[in-house]
C-alpha cells in the first residue's frame, strides 16, 4: 500500500531536493503548494495575481487558497503523496487531517527536516546564485529580505506543526546538515 508523506523544515531545509528524490525511486506523487502558487502566477490568472506580492515578500498565502489547491489534487484520487511546504499553519493541518479522512487516507509520517539557520542562508544565496549562472530566472523570494520574512513565518507559524505531529505520534527527525544521499536514505529508513 502506498503511504502518504509530509516534509517539514524551514525554507532551504532541502523539502524540494527529498520530494524529488522520492518521485524519482518511488513514483510518489509531490504536492508542492509553492509550486503550485508559483504556476498560478505564471499563468497570470487572478489567483496568482493575488498571490505574486505575498510571496515575494516572503509572507504565507492565505490558508483558503492553499486548502484549496490541495483539495483540487487530492479529489483527483491518487495516493502516495508527499506534502512539500504544506501544511504551513495549524489551520493547515486541521484541513489536510480532514481531507485524508474524507478521502479514506492517511498520514504515515511527518518528516522534520532539521537544520540550523546559516545553512539556509547559505544555500538559499547559493540557489540564486546558480541560476544566475545558469541564465535561469531567480526566484523573487531567494534574496536576504524576503528570506528573513520566510524564516520567522516558519518559526512563528509552521513550527508548531512540530509540536502537533509529535502529539499525534507521527513526528520523525532526520539530520537535514546529512548530504543528499544520506537524508534520503534517513527517509527511505521512516517510509520502509
Ligand atoms: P520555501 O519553502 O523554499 O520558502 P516554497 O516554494 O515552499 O518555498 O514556498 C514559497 C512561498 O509560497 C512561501 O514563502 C509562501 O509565500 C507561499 N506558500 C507556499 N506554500 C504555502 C502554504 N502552505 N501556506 C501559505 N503560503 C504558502
Amino acid at each position: 500500500m502506498s503511504v502518504n508523506i509530509i516534509l517539514l523544515g524551514p525554507p532551504g531545509a532541502g523539502k524540494g531536493t527529498q520530494a524529488a528524490r522520492l518521485v524519482e525511486a518511488r513514483g510518489m506523487v509531490q504536492l508542492s503548494t509553492g509550486d503550485m502558487l508559483r504556476e498560478a502566477q505564471a499563468s497570470g490568472t487572478e489567483m496568482g495575481k493575488i498571490v505574486a506580492d505575498v510571496m515575494a515578500k516572503g509572507q504565507l498565502v492565505t490558508d483558503e487558497i492553499v486548502i484549496g489547491l490541495i483539495r483540487e489534487k487530492l479529489a483527483q484520487g491518487g495516493s502516495g503523496f508527499i506534502f512539500d511546504g504544506f501544511p504551513r499553519t495549524l489551520a493547515q493541518a486541521d484541513a489536510l487531517a480532514a481531507l485524508m479522512e474524507e478521502t479514506g487516507q492517511s498520514i504515515h509520517a511527518a518528516v522534520e527536516l532539521q537544520v540550523n539557520d546559516e545553512i539556509l542562508v547559505d544555500r538559499i544565496v547559493g540557489r540564486a546564485e546558480q541560476a544566475r549562472a545558469a541564465g535561469q530566472p531567480v526566484r523573487a523570494d531567494d534574496n536576504a529580505e524576503s528570506l528573513k520574512t520566510r524564516l520567522m513565518a516558519y518559526y512563528k507559524q509552521t513550527s508548531p506543526l512540530i509540536g502537533y505531529y509529535h502529539a499525534k505520534g507521527l513526528l520523525r527527525g532526520v539530520d537535514g546538515l546529512a548530504d543528499i544521499d544520506a537524508v534520503a536514505g534517513q527517509i527511505a529508513a521512516i517510509l520502509d
